[in-house]
């Protein structure tokens, strides 16, 4: 609302007010869709020119930005810790266009070849993306690698090749720290760096703070602040020019992801949990107040980085490069490590109905649409259920596996029998919405060999099936996919303002990260050139 009514000298108040008295629905009123779901306090708890929501990749770049152009900043993060997803990823960042370290190995690269490979016609990801932000993230692209030499990332000095899903070269940072005691967590050595540079030049951070809901000017409709919880108590916290949600996406929030696809019901695993979570809280927050979504496709094309195989099984978290050991500082939360380098030759998966579903090494998108299928509960109408690798003492030998903990979390993820009907029988998880019915377990696994002397799997095609799954004990190790990215988010125009579903920017919203939609691509480059674009314009506001 705002400025029409205001000119007419009609504040939103006096509007409101006034269209009650007249018997104007409230709901009816078409300021609403503009009003902040938090009201203006009378006191603000904490004041900076910026604040931000949420310390990962998206946030932290954000910050440093804005800081070096002059603005002070507030973070707020809801874990113990900074660094979000990208403290636990892999650290490979795709960044190119002409950088100092590709010249140094003679690769010839410019913005102009970073944004053609955002056009290609294949691979899918890219075919998705909105042009102006690809053009955005091409010209930035090598100011965004120096940038982050420059705020004390030290990079191997070691060339990755040429990614061709991402397209372009990768380099990683010398790692600093294992949360998860895997020794390819390169991406500490970028997310402290950043959090060490953001600190020195200035930023508050606020940790075990969780931003909620945003606050308008009440006569402008520009965003002013948001509220925090933190320890019980809602806190509110001034931008005077600007709010940037860097949350982080939607992975986590049951609710929300559901939006792209109802199958993704709450079995799923999540990368980068249980270190952090990906909220949706931006996204909401933006939305209570009028955002837009953007390159919704993104999420739902079977493509891209939305969903993998689980790599370690018998843990509640098993994604591939997370492997949790004892010695992380938070163990506690994952309990196990899981049972690694699984040969889907050794172990069979099925639905918690005790039925297969497709050949066991697949991992491609047939695999996961066949996975998301009907999980064997009538009542269970979608997603598709806990996934169970059966298999048995004869697996366990050729694995060398230890199946006890802390390698397998007994707690509702890894059971084990004497007998196929007995394992059935002890299948006891929170997903599990049926009892897993022993005799049809026994039916699979008798198929199964069958298939196995036969040299000929007749229902899915595993090629070779190759041991029989006959000598006790006899086990079920949790395996059900893993959900990664956030492909799609808030929309935002090229200075990362969030839109409203006109199309125009909400004053003072920022978006960047995989809270933002609109450029696909899988990780910590755009999170990191985006939050850039959008400290810089937030604090010349
Ligand atoms: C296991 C793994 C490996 C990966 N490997 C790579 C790789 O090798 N290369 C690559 O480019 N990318 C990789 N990625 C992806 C990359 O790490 C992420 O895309 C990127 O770090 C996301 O940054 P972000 O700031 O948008 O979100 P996040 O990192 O998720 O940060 C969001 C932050 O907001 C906080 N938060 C959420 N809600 C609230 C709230 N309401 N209030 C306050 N704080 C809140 C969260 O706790 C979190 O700290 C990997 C990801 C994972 C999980």
């Amino acid at each position: 609302m705002g400025k029409a009514d205001s000119s007419r000298g009609l504040n939103r108040r006096d509007f409101v007010k006034t269209g009650i008295a007249a018997g104007i629905s409230v709901q009816a009123l078409p300021v609403l869709a503009h009003s902040a779901p938090a009201a203006v306090p009378d006191r603000w708890d904490h004041s900076a020119d910026i604040i931000i929501a949420g310390a990962g990749t998206a946030g932290l770049s954000a910050a440093i930005e804005a800081l070096d152009h002059g603005a002070s900043v507030i973070l707020v993060e809801e874990n113990y810790d900074c660094g979000g997803h990208g403290m636990v990823s892999g650290g490979r960042v795709n960044l190119g266009g002409g950088t100092s370290r590709q010249r140094a190995h003679g690769i010839e690269d410019s913005a102009d070849a970073v944004f053609e490979d955002w056009l290609r016609h294949e691979p899918l990801v890219e075919r998705y993306a909105d042009r102006d932000l690809a053009r955005v993230y091409a010209d930035l692209s090598a100011e965004t690698f120096e940038w982050m030499i420059e705020n004390g990332v030290v990079f191997q000095d070691e060339i990755l090749g040429a990614d061709s899903r991402n397209g372009r070269t990768l380099q990683w940072p010398i790692y600093e720290e294992l949360i998860t005691s895997y020794p390819t967590r390169h991406g500490s050595g970028l997310l402290r760096a950043l959090e060490k540079s953001a600190r020195a030049k200035g930023a508050q951070i606020l940790l075990l703070h969780k931003m909620r809901d945003l606050i308008q000017d009440p006569d402008s409709g520009r965003v002013i602040g948001f509220t925090a919880l933190h320890e019980g108590s809602t806190l509110y916290l001034r931008g005077t020019r600007g709010v940037i949600l860097a949350t982080g996406g939607h992975t986590s929030n049951v609710n929300f992801r559901r939006m792209f696809d109802p199958r993704l019901t709450e079995e799923y695993q999540v990368a980068g949990e249980p270190w952090s979570a990906q909220t949706a809280d931006g996204e909401i927050a933006a939305m209570a107040i009028g955002a837009s979504l953007w390159g919704t496709a993104s999420q739902t094309m079977e493509a891209g980085a939305w969903i993998s195989k689980t790599a370690h099984i018998g843990c509640q978290w098993g994604y591939s490069s997370l492997w949790w050991q004892p010695d992380s500082p938070i163990f506690d939360k994952a309990r196990a490590s899981g049972l690694s380098d699984v040969n889907w030759q050794n172990v069979i998966l099925v639905k918690q109905n005790g039925r297969r579903f497709h050949d066991e090494t697949g991992g491609g998108h047939d695999f996961f649409a066949a996975a998301l299928s009907y999980s064997g509960d009538p009542n269970k109408k979608n997603g598709g259920g806990p996934i169970w690798a059966i298999f048995d003492a004869d697996a366990v030998a050729r694995q060398e596996w230890d199946p006890t903990p802390p390698n397998v979390d007994p707690a509702g993820y890894f059971f084990s029998a004497g007998s196929l009907t007995e394992l059935a029988g002890k299948i006891d998880n929170p997903h599990q919405t049926i009892a897993m019915p022993g005799a049809a377990l026994e039916e699979t696994v008798a198929r199964y060999n069958s298939f196995v002397d036969a040299g000929v799997d007749e229902d899915f095609g595993k090629r070779n099936p190759r041991y029989k799954i006959q000598t006790p004990p006899f086990h079920a190790a949790w395996s059900t996919p893993i959900l990664h990215d956030s492909l799609c988010g808030l929309r935002v125009d090229t200075r990362c303002r969030v839109m409203n579903l006109r199309g125009e920017p909400i004053a003072g919203l920022y978006a960047a990260g995989e809270s933002m939609g609109g450029f696909p691509q899988h990780g910590l480059g755009r999170c990191a050139l985006f939050g850039r674009v959008a400290g810089r314009d937030a604090a010349s506001a």
